[in-house]
């Protein structure tokens, strides 16, 4: 009876002993290769390509090496959203290079620690904006509102942003291309009465902006030649910031889907050092996919945080 038990036990044993040696060897070339794998990728960062970003500390590299893919070739002059009522969406459809390079490495820019995620939501508020105040208080999140007036009986809610520490920026009053963007003296016009809400709800004005469409776009190319180039000098000149973005959220594409939404923003954080998040609170998709990104964000030790005038602005360099 007892030997019957311990047959099977003492031939395990004796196989064990048996393979021994195989299961060493398997061992033993796994840990080479893993070790070959390591040796070639510390042998790549530091070749001669990435030379001249050597000196500089991790998070600003990739920064430095990385261009910003916005989309294809295929739409250069990008489009505006077909509904001429609604609110105006600009697909940006080029490639850009982020042209504040050269400032992150006189140092000017506050880099991080490469865990913190700047969020930013355009062209509201809106009818979606307090339930998403309610999913980024539960988490403890920050973001940065780029505003506009498109849904005035909304204007309250710029109060509420302030009081609960997001940032905000001005996004244009009218969020209209046509207007905007017909000459320097109207863009300020449209600017300074979205300045003035901001004032009246949150007692003060702020020195963050976002350009409707970006600072690359190429729409406004048909309403005035050169216009981006002269506002941007101008914006400088009176003390402003604005800031692009270096992850598109995919929200305003057609058909968002909020898992391909979820997806778009948290690989993006992954990618990018000091991911500064394009999103839209417009969009009610956005809203049911933050729940699993400021988990996801949670879980994996980011931050997610307001932006300030000291932050890293993304800028995708002007194409008018
Ligand atoms: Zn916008």
């Amino acid at each position: 009876m007892s030997d019957k038990k311990k047959n099977p036990f003492q031939n395990l044993l004796r196989k064990m002993q048996e393979h021994a040696g195989t299961v060493v060897g398997v061992l033993s070339v796994i840990l080479i290769v893993a070790l070959l794998c390591n040796w070639i990728i510390t042998a790549r960062e530091s070749s001669a390509e990435n030379a001249p970003l050597r000196n500089l500390p991790k998070t600003v590299k990739t920064v430095l090496s990385g261009a910003y893919e916005i989309n294809t070739e295929k739409q250069r002059t990008g489009s505006i959203g077909a509904n001429a009522s609604g609110p105006q969406v600009y697909r940006p459809n080029y490639r850009q290079p982020d042209t504040h390079h050269s400032r992150m490495q006189s140092g000017l820019w506050n880099v991080g620690t490469g865990k913190t995620v700047y969020l930013t939501f355009d062209d509201g508020p809106c009818e979606n904006t307090q339930e998403l105040l309610d999913i980024l208080a539960k988490y403890d999140a920050h973001v940065t509102f780029f505003v506009t007036n498109q849904f005035s009986e909304y204007q309250g809610m710029l109060q509420k942003e302030a009081a609960a520490g997001h940032a905000i920026g001005v996004h244009t009053y009218s969020h209209r291309y046509e207007r905007i963007y017909s000459s320097p003296g109207a863009f300020w016009d449209d600017f300074n009465r979205m300045q003035e809400i901001i004032q009246a709800q949150t007692g003060s004005t702020t020195n963050l902006m976002r350009f409707p469409g970006g600072s690359s776009n190429t729409i406004s190319a048909n309403y005035c030649d050169g216009i981006m180039s002269e506002l941007v000098k101008e914006a400088t000149e009176k003390g402003y910031s604005y800031c692009d973005w270096n992850v598109d959220s995919t929200d305003a594409d057609g058909d968002p889907d909020k898992d391909r939404i979820a997806q778009s923003i948290m690989r993006g954080i992954r990618d990018k050092d000091i991911p500064i998040v394009l999103c839209h609170d417009l969009n009610h998709e956005t809203i049911e996919a933050m729940e699993t990104v400021l988990r996801w964000g949670r879980r994996n030790g980011y931050r997610f945080a307001a932006l300030t005038t000291d932050s890293y602005m993304a800028h995708h360099g002007v194409n008018n």
